[in-house]
């Protein structure tokens, strides 16, 4: 996912729109953009002393899972980047690490990085298939949402289960 870097001339400017493919897969473990999804860029490159400002927005199309009940679910994600890519041999990049700032490779801005950082912070830990999602049941496993209305599992102590055994169906009844 490379963009070519402008000329060091600080002070010039580049539009770039463009749909890339996600090399890779891009956000969270519940919900991210597969590889190969299109990815829109619309961004300005702007050249400064110590590198190239990178703003604008990155937005594509999102997939996953609920994390309560596992049903898949799809989205967009579009957010807004403002990156600083420092110039091989600046003062930047003697200064920071390379965790902190982006490096400029050769003339080419590797975006992916910072992209895969910034979808990551915006795509939800937790997603869900909607807010009010029931889930699972946690004895069976069914979906609650498709599961009969109020449905639950009667639950016998082990203990009381010998001795329910022993007296047979319907004794309860006879007090
Ligand atoms: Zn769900
Ligand atoms: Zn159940």
């Amino acid at each position: 996912m490379d963009i070519r870097s402008l000329g060091r001339r600080a002070g010039s400017m580049e539009q770039v729109h463009r749909t890339v493919e996600a090399g890779h897969k891009i956000g969270a473990e519940m919900l991210s953009i597969a590889p190969g999804t299109p990815i829109d860029l619309d961004l300005s490159l702007q050249s400064v002393s110590e590198g190239v400002l990178v703003t604008g927005t990155v937005s594509g199309d999102t997939t996953g899972q609920c994390a309560r009940c596992l049903d898949p679910i799809t989205g967009t994600v579009n957010v807004y980047l403002t990156e600083l890519f420092a110039y091989p041999g600046s003062e930047t990049e003697a200064t920071t690490d390379e965790e902190e700032i982006y490096r400029i490779a050769g003339d080419l801005i590797d975006l992916e990085q910072a992209i895969n950082d910034v979808v990551g912070l915006e795509l939800p830990l937790v997603p869900l298939c909607r807010e009010d999602c029931p889930g699972l049941c946690p004895d069976c496993g069914i979906r609650l949402a498709v599961a009969e209305a109020g449905h639950h599992h009667d639950k016998i102590d082990p203990r009381w289960a010998k001795l329910a055994d022993k007296l047979g169906p319907g004794d309860e009844d006879s007090k």
